[in-house]
């Protein structure tokens, strides 16, 4: 019985648990330990001096947890017991810490049907546990962030399920494992005499496994796993390893195998690296595996039994976690998005710094639930407190946009979403919420808003005049033609000129905000079209234009444009200065640019207000005077001199009238008429 290939039951069975899965064996009512491999002592934290001793004696720490009553119960029964997902708290380095684990109890019955073992494996799962409840949390939060985002999701659900999927695989391959086990067991008394038979136990074995020969590690058994990790096939049996996987030159497997035949010690590799040939590609994979050595009578090595796995995948995944972690962190960042975990038992919050920022904290400032609630304005609180209760009571996600106050006193607008979780009591005990600060959106939704309000009033304004006056006309259209008819029909000319041009305004906002506004250049002369301007002007005896400069300058540039900037500037002198009796256009020719000025002499323009003037719907107030408009005018000017890459501005003292000018580049002329010649 002392030949090199007999195997005790022990030994069988250590042999059987090289695989980088925890297994180990019981008997007996108080649960002695009969034999565990070194994963399992290294899950309990022990060494080899607790076999042969009961369970609850040298593991005192799991006394509080199920363990011992499930295997007693076992034991009892001889029903086999499994579980997936079990959490396990486990002494690290004095502390307890949660793990998670797939494992079996299995009962491994005699011929009268008692259990003879308890054959118990165990698959740690932790990670696999913690990306789950991570892919929850991000998944769950992050399709309300962006459209984009749900896209990275999708594509993210995909490898967990894969990772699902690849863990089962595992866990089958692990129950077969555990029926040639239980095969090995009772049958051991022949096993320990027939090699042969361990080489077909090998080769069978749902696990990948490989027995490697002497020094130069000869392939000697092998199993078609193994063969596919590889990505081999039989013919490389009998070849040194070196020579038939040839790429493994310069990678580390070699000298391990070499320090453990030496040594005599195991190795187990944990997610390690390997490139593997497929093709014309070294494929990157990561494997989990154990080197055995197996002894001869002196103890010295012979051979090396390698079991291992590939766990690629579950790599891969984790690796995809983080990686969508970093991008959701990004698309938070860029959106100015902040976000928070709000213990609602005691009100403490885990916010990032974003977070606080969007209600006027510092990153390092304390800021609590309560703190939140203060800081919006008492008006909305207790329409948000609703919105949260429904979100818990029905699972839901709370949407809202409410104001708050800084401490500075500024008023800032929050857009929020919020998610209650809830724990294994179905209670809900955190909302997870997210915040991004949208002041800006809101004032212009405001000034759209005031704007509307305005071009409708200003419409209605020469709408309603114009109605009156054809309302009178028709009464008296059967009279005689008279100076009623004529001052009527004049008024609703007027009228409708007006809402011309406001409707023109109108039209040229919205093609600029789409920007449509496409300018048609030529040449011409300037002093020409501005004598031919401001027709309707020079029409009204009241005002005089004055125009001067030089008669023969020419620009390049989109003449209709330019000259619907001169009406405007004129037409705000007659508007916004009625006094000026004199209106002055001056040209003038610099070296790079031509300049335009509409002078008049009016009452001026306040310092404080000039900034402002060239901005969408900007209209200043004079001392409770009103005048019809926009606040467009200005604005489609800059736009139009910004699209000739001008400039555009005004000189004004109050008192002493005004002076809005504009530049049109001479370089802009010459390079758009070589453009136009070639
Ligand atoms: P609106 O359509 O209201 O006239 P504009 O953009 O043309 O709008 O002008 C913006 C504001 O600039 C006007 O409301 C007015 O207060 C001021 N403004 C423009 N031109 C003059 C001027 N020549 N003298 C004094 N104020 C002016």
């Amino acid at each position: 019985m002392n030949s090199p290939e007999q195997i005790d039951a022990e030994k069988l069975l250590s042999v059987l648990f090289y695989s980088p899965n925890a297994t180990a064996i019981y008997r007996g009512g108080d649960i002695t330990i009969l034999t565990a491999n070194q994963a399992m002592l290294d899950f309990w934290g022990k060494d080899r001096s607790i076999i042969g001793k009961d369970f609850r004696t040298v593991l005192p720490e799991l006394n509080d947890q199920p363990f011992f009553d499930i295997l007693k119960n076992v034991w009892d029964s001889g029903e086999t017991f499994t579980a997936k997902d079990y959490p396990a708290d486990l002494l690290v380095n004095g502390s307890f810490q949660t793990f998670y684990f797939d494992f079996e109890y299995k009962a491994i019955l005699d011929d009268k049907g008692k259990t003879e073992y308890i054959l118990h494996t165990a698959f740690e799962v932790t990670e696999r546990q913690n990306a789950l409840s991570m892919v929850e949390e991000k998944s769950k939060s992050e399709q309300k962030l962006i459209d984009d985002l749900s896209a990275l999701n999708e594509e993210y659900l995909t490898t967990n399920e894969d990772l699902v999927s690849k863990h089962e695989e595992l866990f089958i391959a692990n129950n077969e494992l555990l029926k040639i086990r239980k095969e090995l067991l009772t049958a051991n008394h022949t096993l320990a005499e027939n090699e042969k038979r361990f080489k077909t136990l090998v080769e069978k074995s749902p696990v990948a496994m490989a027995s490697l020969r002497g020094e130069n590690f000869e392939v000697d058994i092998v199993n078609d796993m193994v063969l596919q990790i590889w990505n081999k096939d039989r013919s490389i049996i009998g070849k040194p390893l070196e020579e038939a996987l040839p790429e493994i030159k310069g990678q580390a497997f070699i000298d391990i195998l070499t320090e453990v035949y030496t040594s005599g010690q195991p190795y187990y590799g944990k997610e390690i690296k390997a490139l593997i040939q497929n093709g014309n590609d070294l494929v990157e994979h990561y494997l989990n595996f154990a080197y055995q050595p197996i002894f001869d009578e002196n103890k010295k090595s012979t051979s090396i039994l390698v079991v291992a796995s590939d766990v690629t995948e579950q790599v891969k995944a984790r690796e995809s976690v983080v990686e969508f972690k970093n991008r959701l962190e990004i698309a938070m960042d860029a959106s100015r998005m902040g976000s928070t975990e709000v213990n609602l038992a005691t009100g403490n919050m885990e916010s990032t710094p974003q977070f606080k920022y969007n209600f006027g904290y510092s990153a390092d400032e304390e800021f609590n639930y309560s703190d939140l609630y203060n800081a919006i304005l008492p008006e909305y609180r207790e329409h948000i407190r609703e919105l949260v209760r429904e979100a818990i009571l029905t699972n839901g996600i709370y949407k809202a946009e409410y104001p708050v106050k800084w401490k500075d006193g500024s008023i800032h607008w929050i857009q929020a979403h919020g998610r209650p979780r809830y724990d294994n009591n179905g209670v809900a005990d955190r909302m997870v919420g997210m915040t991004t600060e949208i002041t800006d959106k809101k004032l212009a939704e405001q000034r759209k808003d005031d704007f509307l309000s305005v071009a409708s009033h200003e419409l209605k304004t020469p709408l309603t005049a114009v109605k009156a006056s054809i309302q009178l006309l028709n009464r008296i259209k059967d009279k005689p033609y008279s100076q009623t008819h004529v001052r009527l029909i004049e008024q609703s000319d007027k009228g409708i000129e007006k809402m011309c041009m406001l409707i023109d305004d109108l039209l040229n906002m919205s093609r600029l905000g789409q920007d449509q506004l496409m300018l048609q250049y030529n040449t011409f002369n300037l002093h020409e079209m501005l004598s031919k301007s401001c027709h309707h002007i020079r029409l009204e005896d009241k005002y005089q234009l004055i125009l001067k400069g030089n008669e023969y300058l020419e620009v390049y540039a989109d003449e209709h444009r330019i000259e619907q900037v001169v009406v405007n500037l004129v037409s705000n002198a007659v508007k916004y200065a009625k006094d000026s009796r004199e209106i002055h256009i001056l040209t003038e020719s610099f070296d790079d640019h031509v300049k335009i000025s509409v002078q008049d002499f009016g009452q001026g323009i306040s310092e404080s207000v000039i900034p402002h003037l060239f901005d969408r719907y900007y209209r200043a107030d004079y001392l409770g005077t009103s005048y019809s408009g926009l606040g467009l005018g200005l604005y489609i000017c800059s736009e139009i001199i910004r699209k000739h890459s001008g400039k555009i501005g005004v000189n004004s003292k109050i008192g002493e009238g005004s002076t809005f000018w504009f530049t049109i580049p001479k370089n802009a002329e010459y390079e758009k008429a070589e453009v136009a010649a070639s």
